[in-house]
């Protein structure tokens, strides 16, 4: 994988803006992180289509433009601690980590997390704590946080979850069945209560229990 040229990343910018994201620091984060350092092999080549890619343990680097609306629907400030669950390649973790002021990533495979972490280093992004772990749980140690983003399906918003998010917080998950089209929800914590928004469909593998085991 070289740098991208400057035409591809204008093709890129433009692909993402006429899908949706049209947050001004969304787009600029995604400009400046290169999603192919998160690839490996002929699908580094690849990096710069929207579309979803493989990556090691059978899983999956999402979409840009799902990446992006995702989080532009998180509406993310620099004094935000953010939550990841689902470190997949790391690529949603590194953009977060241009727009937040500490991004927590969980993932349930070992390896997953230690080839994120390298190219963290890489990016230089010293905001980022990658762990290994179920991430159904959060992080109790570390609650509550500004913003929570699950980039696996789940059934429903799953409940420690909502729980870890401040008053005035936002969640944004995909849910529904995991064999299924499922509908990506954004979630507002108030003094009042839970607001629910539907955002649109998207596809994710699903958020399982346990820890994953390496391939
Ligand atoms: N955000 C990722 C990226 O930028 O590459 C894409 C995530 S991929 C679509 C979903 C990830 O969620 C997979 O790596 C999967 O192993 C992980 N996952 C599923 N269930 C999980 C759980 N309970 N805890 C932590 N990670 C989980």
């Amino acid at each position: 994988m070289t740098t991208p040229d400057a035409e591809t990343k204008m093709q890129f910018l433009f692909a993402l803006r006429s899908r949706g994201v049209t947050d001004t620091a969304v787009l600029e984060a995604m400009e400046s992180v290169d999603r192919g350092l998160f690839l490996r092999g002929i699908f580094a080549d690849r990096a710069y289509e929207d579309v979803p890619l493989p990556i090691a343990c059978g899983q999956t680097i999402s979409q840009p433009s799902v990446v992006g609306l995702m989080t532009q629907a998180l509406q993310v400030s620099p004094r935000d601690t953010v939550l990841e669950i689902g470190t997949g390649s790391g690529y949603q973790a590194a953009i977060l980590a241009k727009l937040a002021r500490r991004v927590y990533t969980i993932e349930r495979y070992n390896r997953l997390v230690h080839e994120a972490r390298k190219v963290f280093q890489t990016l230089r992004l010293p905001n980022i704590t990658s762990l290994v772990g179920d991430g159904s749980h959060g992080l109790p140690d570390q609650a509550p946080f500004d913003r929570i983003i699950v980039t696996a399906a789940a059934e429903d918003p799953p409940g420690p979850l909502l729980a870890q998010l401040k008053v005035g917080g936002i969640m944004v998950v995909p849910v529904g069945q995991s064999d299924a089209v499922q509908t990506l929800i954004r979630v507002r914590k108030t003094e009042f209560g839970l607001e629910y928004d539907e955002l649109r469909p998207v596809r994710f593998v699903p958020l399982l229990e346990g820890l994953g085991k390496d391939t």
